[in-house]
């Protein structure tokens, strides 16, 4: 199966080219056919199954299609020069998106932003913004003021930005919700069920998912219309060098010095610890860090910035352990 098979613009094939994409991966396979063809998506993928491209493409290659907004509509910009000639104070024009990207973190949301960019790149007109958290406020109005096609956005920021009327759905044509499962467990759903309730009745609809069970399978089939089902098995194949122990503990104590002989290790390069809380995060890389190791946090309380400088350290190597809560 190659990308032309599936249909796709010319001007995406050329991307995906450069990009060394040569064949769909199964996921992409089943999933841009029917986004092409309209239907609404339920995909249970992992990522790294290339589930980015799999919403992505067909939705560049649709809006790609869609005629040219007429010759006479002003730019946002150009509306608010407009109203200072007329002696009127400058409105802002809500932007109008025809696709929206929900991801439950920055970081997911940035990654797609990236990849859109990746394969958008020789499309005319169609510019994607992101929408995030942490963002200052005077940077995303000028971005909204461009008037993008495609908005990614965390699910807080966007209902701050729809109720202060900077943001219009009513031309919206594709909702994706990635990762939903996560968003729901980060306590999403009152924002996702909010904008999906501004968004027309007649969009195309895909959530993407590790699962597709209980709250998520509730959300789907109020949210979806008629949708088709795509279930891709995670490898385990391609997980065959990870091991996997459970260590039985008395208490703290014996925890922290379990942690501190495994990661003494010396054939070991680098480690991530999970843990279920921010505060968790910090107390144990400090705790690392006075122990000798080269330790750094990683939570969703910490600005952009620190968490940029925290993935560098770790990609340069200058650190050797990473803690982190599941925003890694
Ligand atoms: P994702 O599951 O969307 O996070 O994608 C995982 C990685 O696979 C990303 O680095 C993509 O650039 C890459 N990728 C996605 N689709 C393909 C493909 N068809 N061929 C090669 N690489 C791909």
């Amino acid at each position: 199966m190659t990308f032309e098979a599936l249909g796709l613009n010319p001007s995406i094939i050329k991307a995906l080219t450069e990009a060394g994409y040569t064949t769909p991966t199964p996921v992409q396979e089943k999933a841009i056919p029917a986004a092409i063809g309209g239907q609404d998506l339920l995909v249970s993928s992992q990522t790294g199954s290339g589930k980015t491209a799999a919403f992505m493409l067909p939705s560049l290659h649709k809006l790609a299609d869609l005629p040219q907004a007429p010759q006479a509509a002003r730019t946002p910009n150009q509306e608010r020069q407009a109203s200072r000639a007329r002696g009127e104070r400058p409105r802002f024009t809500p932007a109008q998106p025809k696709m929206l990207v929900l991801t439950p973190t920055r970081e997911l949301a940035l990654q797609v932003t990236t990849a859109t960019d990746k394969y958008g790149a020789y499309m005319r007109r169609v510019r994607v913004v992101s929408i995030l958290g942490g963002m200052p406020y005077p940077k995303q109005m000028q971005l909204l003021s461009r008037n993008p096609e495609i908005l990614v956005a965390t699910p807080g920021r966007l209902i701050d930005h729809m109720e202060s009327g900077k943001i219009d759905f009513s031309q919206l044509q594709i909702l994706v919700l990635d990762e939903a499962d996560r968003m729901l467990d980060m306590g999403f759903i009152d924002d996702i069920e909010k904008i999906v309730a501004a968004t027309p009745a007649s969009r195309q609809t895909m959530l993407f998912s590790a699962t597709l069970d209980g709250v998520v399978g509730n959300m789907a089939k109020r949210i979806t219309n008629n949708p088709l089902t795509i279930q891709i098995a995670s490898s385990a194949t391609r997980h065959e060098n990870i091991m996997q122990r459970v260590h039985f503990v008395d208490d703290l104590s014996h925890k922290n010095r379990l942690l501190d002989h495994l990661l003494r290790d010396v054939t070991m390069d680098q480690a991530v610890v999970f843990t279920a809380t921010k505060r968790d995060a910090d107390t144990i890389a400090d705790r690392l860090n006075i122990a000798g190791f080269a330790a750094a946090a990683l939570h969703g309380d910490m600005h952009q910035g620190a968490r940029n400088r925290t993935l560098n350290s770790l990609r340069r190597g200058q650190v050797r352990v990473l803690v982190a809560t599941d925003v890694a």
